[in-house]
């Protein structure tokens, strides 16, 4: 019998590779997005296109803050969150408003409404939560000291998770994503601008000096790691998930000109507030209990995302090449 998953955010850029995985392995999807304009709705949807035309999915176009939740969730065996105000920069100043109604309190309403039901959660959660460490690897039992506001509401989001476990017995886990990338990276993260810059013959911008690292997660990694915490029935809860490629900015930067064939024109900026140095996580929970294991490296990868923008750039759509 056919399986039924709720996905909030499941036009965002992980949303919807999840969406169509699920929808691929026979998964019923009642998918939710409120199309926020924290990048163009208009790309939102064409990553959603492919799945909204399989059998299986629906889409409800509304926020979680402002929908009828028994509605949504009726009937739904597993509820993958990933609705979220996302980035790490625009938390500082007048938009926190933005993060604590999408990271907090749409989750607070969704533990609310999930009180009576059987589904199981998948909360995706953040590397955000950890901060600035010298403990690296990171695992999940350090201590957590967010540097940014952004960091700060998914680390509530965590706790929140938590609370309605102890109290009113909800199954869930929690993912730590460490940088996911891939086709349809949100387009204000690093790759992604620094992609579209070399494509397009612009400068670079680059946030500190480029020597700080990243564990880099592909998003196939990313799904796949929410389909296992789904059929998990475990005691843990709280997973480290990256890529396990840990590799520097100036890396990066040196795979994307030899991927696109372009000598590029970097300047280096004052360094972010809120961005750690260097993030690289422990992922042997994810792997012992889940069976989690990272399939795709960085190189591949990240071949694998220029040749999506480069398509783009020759008029393919967003949703088409998956
Ligand atoms: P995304 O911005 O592409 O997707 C999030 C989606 O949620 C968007 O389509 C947005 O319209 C929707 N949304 C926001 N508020 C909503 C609300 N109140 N009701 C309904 N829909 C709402 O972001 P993403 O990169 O795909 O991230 C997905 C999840 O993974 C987020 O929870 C994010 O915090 C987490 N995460 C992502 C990364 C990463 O590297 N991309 C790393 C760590 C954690």
């Amino acid at each position: 019998m056919s399986r039924t998953a709720v996905v909030t955010g499941a036009a965002g850029f992980i949303g919807s590779h999840l969406s169509e995985r699920l929808l691929s392995e026979g998964w019923t999807v009642r998918g939710i997005d409120s199309f926020t304009d924290y990048y163009s709705p208009a790309r939102k949807r064409l990553q959603i296109e492919t799945a909204r035309r399989a059998r299986g999915f629906t889409l409800v176009e509304a926020d979680l803050n402002d929908c009828d939740l028994d509605r949504l969730l009726d009937g739904a065996d597993v509820v993958f969150h990933l609705a979220a105000q996302a980035g790490v920069r625009r938390s500082w100043g007048r938009e926190f408003h933005l993060y604590v109604d999408a990271n907090i309190r749409a989750t607070q309403r969704l533990l609310e409404a999930l009180r009576t039901r059987p589904a199981r959660l998948v909360f995706s959660s953040s590397s955000s939560v950890y901060g600035e460490t010298t403990e690296l690897p990171m695992r999940e039992g350090h201590r957590l000291r967010p540097v940014s506001p952004y960091g700060a509401t998914k680390l509530a989001g965590e706790h929140l998770c938590e609370l309605y476990r102890a109290n009113f017995g909800l199954s869930y886990a929690a993912l730590r994503y460490f940088t996911v990338y891939g086709p349809r990276q949100r387009p204000d993260m690093a790759f992604s601008t620094f992609i579209t810059a070399a494509l397009d013959g612009r400068p670079i911008e680059v946030y500190g000096d480029g020597r700080q690292t990243r564990d880099f997660t592909y998003v196939d990694d990313a799904v796949e790691a929410n389909l296992l915490a789904a059929g998990y029935g475990g005691a843990e809860r709280i997973f480290n998930i990256g890529g396990g490629s840990r590799v520097s900015i100036l890396d990066v930067l040196d795979r994307i000109a030899s991927l696109t064939g372009t000598a590029l024109d970097i300047r280096f900026l004052d360094r972010a507030k809120g961005d750690v140095i260097d993030t690289w996580a422990d992922t042997s929970l994810a792997r012992v209990e889940l069976g989690f294991s990272p399939r795709v490296g960085f190189e591949a990868g990240l071949a694998r995302e220029t040749a999506w923008y480069e398509k783009r750039r020759g008029g393919r759509e967003e949703g088409s090449e998956a």
